[in-house]
């Protein structure tokens, strides 16, 4: 389970940072959890039950910041390790927020527009005390958009007035941010193209497979494309296309809002959706699910590089199988880190009142992937460990920092958490 898997990689770097179990605690203790009951009425007048989450996981360095999800496996454990996660991609990104995530264990696809609206609105009125712009805001996850967080607002601002930065990742028409929409894709190509050149080598030389053609999978595979990377294979639940020559990412994406998948898209030989994990690419892009890569195919892996666009996209025994091969793994916390940065210039643009150009978006998301890919690693390098094993060590060191900052135990910090 994918919640384990967090787990397992923050001790793995809690052991090399020899962290004391009083830290290691405070560090995997969610702040806040919370879970309401979300009752409303169905268009059929009858009534619907849903159960809601929020947790915060730890707000030492800001207000806490993750997605909503509306999906019926979603309860406690999997919002709590996703909050976990958020607290260190926050911290690797080295921006001012802690992680929080939640959502509903509800079915999207079998409620209507109206029904998705009461079940969204009543949720927001059930967990309004805990949210807002300084204390926790939350953002899209899997299936939630930029409509359910306009709503999201729309509620909230109803008991508190005007408050655009209570949520991210809202309609452009609404106080959203230019280029929010594929700041996670574009994360994504940032890291890889940094990881590549840290290598000797560039996207131009290199072939792709792209698990997932939604938002973050679409949008980095244009990005990739765009900067000369050849899109070789591409699946989504639809199932997979390939294209040794390299896909036409534009018409593509026009295929796809058309007929709703990639299946059957011309230009490009059909294959079984699993094959892209196991293509003959140099690059493998895990864009969809939790847990794609596991010790079931890992072994079929031939990419010699697997960037981590979804979130816990490889079980913590595959991403070991991988690198032990030689296979370079760039970390969920590092690779989709991306969307919560400009999610950040969002709520930073809300606060102001000021409305920044794509330009800008654009130059100050490069700025922070890049950053943030160089400190992972120039760490991973003079420590000798794997790029997830720093990412969780750089993050935790700033965490920890920053917890016992707030109170009067500084020198209780061991001395290498200070470096
Ligand atoms: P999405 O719903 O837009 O897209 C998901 C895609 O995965 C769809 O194309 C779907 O068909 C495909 N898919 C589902 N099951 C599949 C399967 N078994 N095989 C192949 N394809 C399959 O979601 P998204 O926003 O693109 O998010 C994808 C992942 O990225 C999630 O893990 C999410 O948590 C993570 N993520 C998203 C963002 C963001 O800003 N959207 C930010 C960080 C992380």
């Amino acid at each position: 389970m994918m919640h384990d898997n967090v787990s397992l990689f923050f001790n793995r770097a809690a052991d090399h940072l020899e962290l004391n179990d009083q830290l290691r605690t405070i560090l995997l203790t969610p702040n806040r959890v919370v879970r309401v009951e979300v009752v409303t009425e169905s268009d059929t007048g009858g009534l619907l039950h849903h159960l809601g989450y929020r947790v915060q996981h730890n707000g030492a360095r800001g207000p806490m910041k993750g997605g909503l999800r509306f999906h019926p496996t979603l309860d406690e454990k999997h919002a709590a390790s996703l909050a976990s996660l958020m607290t260190w991609k926050t911290a690797v990104a080295d921006i001012p927020y802690g992680g929080a995530k939640g959502g509903i264990n509800c079915d999207p696809s079998k409620l209507s527009e109206s029904e998705l609206y009461a079940i969204t609105t009543t949720f927001v009125r059930l967990i309004k005390e805990v949210i807002g712009p300084t204390i926790d805001i939350p953002a899209p996850d899997v299936n939630t958009n930029a409509k359910v967080m306009g709503w999201i607002m729309d509620e909230y601002s109803k008991y508190y007035g005007f408050s655009p930065g209570v949520v991210t990742g809202k309609p452009v028409d609404l106080f959203g941010s230019l280029g929010r929409e594929e700041a996670t894709g574009r994360g994504v190509m940032l890291a890889l193209e940094e990881c590549l050149q840290d290598k000797g080598e560039a996207l131009t030389n290199v072939t792709v497979a792209v698990q997932g053609f939604g938002n973050v999978g679409s949008h980095a595979s244009r990005l990739i494309a765009e900067r000369g990377g050849k899109i070789v294979a591409v699946s989504d639940i639809s199932g997979g296309i390939a294209n040794d020559n390299g896909l036409d990412i534009a018409a593509l994406n026009d295929w796809v809002s058309d007929k709703g998948g990639v299946q059957g898209f011309p230009d490009a030989r059909s294959i079984e959706g699993d094959e892209v994990i196991a293509y003959n690419a140099d690059v493998l892009i895990p864009a969809a699910l939790e847990e794609a890569i596991t010790t079931e195919n890992a072994g079929q892996v031939q990419a010699r590089f697997v960037v981590e666009a979804a979130n816990g996209p490889l079980s913590c025994e595959a991403h070991d199988m991988l690198t032990e091969d030689g296979v370079t793994v760039i970390p969920d916390i590092l690779a989709n880190a991306g969307g919560v940065t400009v999610s950040y210039f969002e709520w930073s643009q809300n606060i102001q009142q000021f409305r920044w150009e794509e330009l800008r978006v654009v130059n100050e998301l490069d700025n922070v992937m890049r950053r943030a890919y160089r400190g992972v690693a120039d760490l991973a390098k003079g420590d000798k460990i794997d790029l997830r094993t720093a990412a969780f060590v750089l993050a935790i060191k700033r965490v920890a920092r920053a917890v016992v900052s707030r109170r009067a135990v500084r020198h209780l910090l061991p001395a290498n958490l200070l470096e």
